[in-house]
């Protein structure tokens, strides 16, 4: 080798020279994200800044780039990483996921299947999850996947596989376009994720053939309408294939009754899956677990690390109890791909084949280094912890007089609103609160979105960062009644106004 340096010498030195600048960068934004608000609507003169970012025609210094992150796209962050950050689903980053997500980078692997470390970790993080939640996968396949959605994709696509082959025939060859079989119809409650009626749209389902069935006062599933709804689709010559229970459902944190659902799904030898995507680590909350009853007999169960378990974006997960028909229902191999086990780069059966994506991403590099650097008892403390978050909001809206929960604390969700009373006819709150969440989104100073529940416009928080602090629900309470109090007041000046 001669005196002039490799390439990969020099992408090393640049690496070392920057990597420790972005590390600096990166750990100074996390230090102050606190202070800032939670999030702030993005001026035009930013929008636009970043919308009009051209291609540069020569290459860039990396310290120059990094400082366009700094002043451009952390000023504006979603808000996720704020300790009263109580929107959607979306936890705070992790360490561990931080550097994960670099590591995993630096190695870029396509983890479709083969003999390397990617594909054996991904097996070993797949069975620290299935442990997590009680699955038991002996005859089953993990995967690791985009989110829920791709994991409802790929669970439905399973039962509707072994439905035809039930009745013998291929929807593979068939597709479902001919109309000589039976259509097959799924069940799911009003509360089920929306992802789950998309995957059976996009399997070919169809809407009229998802029975939506009304969920209780209490946000569940109730099993005797779905036996209904099955005896009255069979008697109508239709073919029930899959029923879906919700491991905390994503309004208000509610769990289906998974045991008596498992049951039914026995008795009528149709697909159980469960959606676990955003509640099912619920599981390991002592008050919570015997709600989770029956979730481990789910014929598939979809699980979304990058939701509780903290896990950067994107990290979905599908258990499917049995591999062989999941394989079968997906597994397209074409000659260019073809590789034996145990010989070249062979390796276990690809991930590829049990899944809709070809290349893949580490994800379990990002997932193994988020969980064990949190440890299990620091995961459970940590979901305890949003656990008990969520009922003292709960106490709080309960015991402040003018504000009413419309649901039980679910899981770690709060859904509750202004009590409709003088100051506030009930005709008129609807549009209150819909109106009240933009502004307290826009102030800054918590984050919450709105839910519909049982036809009410509610405020929703949702819990998933174990640094939010009893002060931080004091804000939430404080903030819903301020700005509940400004829109009143202003719409009783415009009122005026007319008058
Ligand atoms: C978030 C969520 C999904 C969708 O998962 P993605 O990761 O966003 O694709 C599905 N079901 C439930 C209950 C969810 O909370």
């Amino acid at each position: 080798m001669g005196a002039q340096p490799s390439s990969a010498d020099s992408l090393a030195a640049e690496l070392r020279s920057a990597g420790h600048a972005a590390i600096d960068l990166l750990a100074d934004f996390l230090a102050k994200l606190p202070d800032g608000p939670v999030f702030r609507p993005m001026p035009d003169t930013a929008r636009q800044r970043i919308r009009d970012l051209a291609l540069p025609e020569s290459a860039q210094p990396l310290d120059a780039l990094l400082e366009t992150c700094r002043a451009d796209l952390m000023a504006y962050p979603m808000g996720n990483g704020h300790p009263r950050f109580f929107g959607w689903v979306n936890s705070p980053p992790e360490v561990g996921g931080i550097i994960g997500a670099l590591v995993g980078a630096a190695i870029d692997p396509s983890c479709a299947g083969g003999d390397h470390a990617a594909t054996y970790l991904e097996q070993a993080t797949v069975r620290w999850l299935a442990d997590l939640v009680g699955y038991r996968l002996d005859g089953g396949i993990g995967l690791l996947t985009s989110g829920g959605s791709m994991a409802a994709l790929i669970g439905l696509a399973a039962a509707r596989h072994r439905a035809a082959l039930e009745d013998g025939w291929s929807v593979r060859d068939d597709g479902l376009q001919g109309g000589e079989h039976a259509p097959l119809v799924a069940y799911v409650s009003s509360e089920t994720h929306s992802s789950v009626g998309k995957a059976a749209e996009i399997l070919g389902i169809g809407r009229r053939h998802v029975r939506t069935i009304r969920a209780d006062a209490r946000g569940r599933l109730v099993p005797d309408e779905v036996a209904r709804a099955v005896r009255d689709d069979r008697a109508r010559g239709l073919r029930p294939f899959c029923v879906v229970g919700s491991a905390g459902t994503t309004g208000t944190g509610a769990v289906d009754p998974l045991d008596d659902l498992a049951d039914l799904a026995a008795a009528e030898r149709i697909w159980f899956h469960v959606d676990g995507a955003y509640g099912a680590l619920g599981i390991l909350d002592p008050r919570l677990a015997p709600a989770f009853a029956g979730m481990a007999r789910a014929d598939s169960l979809a699980l979304d690390p990058h939701k509780w378990l903290r896990v950067p974006v994107d990290c979905g997960c599908i258990l499917v109890r049995d591999a062989g028909v999941l394989r079968d229902a997906l597994s397209l191999v074409p000659a260019y791909l073809r590789t034996e086990q145990g010989q070249g780069f062979g390796g276990p059966p690809w991930f590829a084949e049990y899944s809709v994506e070809q290349t893949r991403p580490y994800r379990a590099l990002r997932l193994w280094l988020t969980l064990a650097h949190v440890g299990r008892s620091g995961i459970v403390a940590s979901v305890g912890r949003c656990v008990d978050l969520a009922r003292g909001l709960g106490v709080l809206v309960e015991g402040s007089g003018d504000m009413e929960l419309l649901a039980p604390v679910g899981t770690s969700v709060v859904v509750f609103r202004p009590k409709p009373g003088s100051a506030l006819p009930e005709s008129e709150l609807d549009g209150h609160v819909r109106a009240l969440v933009h502004r307290v989104q826009e102030a800054g100073r918590c984050f919450v979105t709105g839910a519909i529940v049982d036809g009410h416009e509610a405020i929703r928080a949702c819990f998933l960062n174990p640094a939010t602090t009893e002060y931080d629900l004091q804000v939430v309470v404080d903030e819903v009644r301020r700005v509940s109090a400004d829109l009143r007041s202003e719409s009783h000046q415009v009122g005026r106004g007319h008058a």
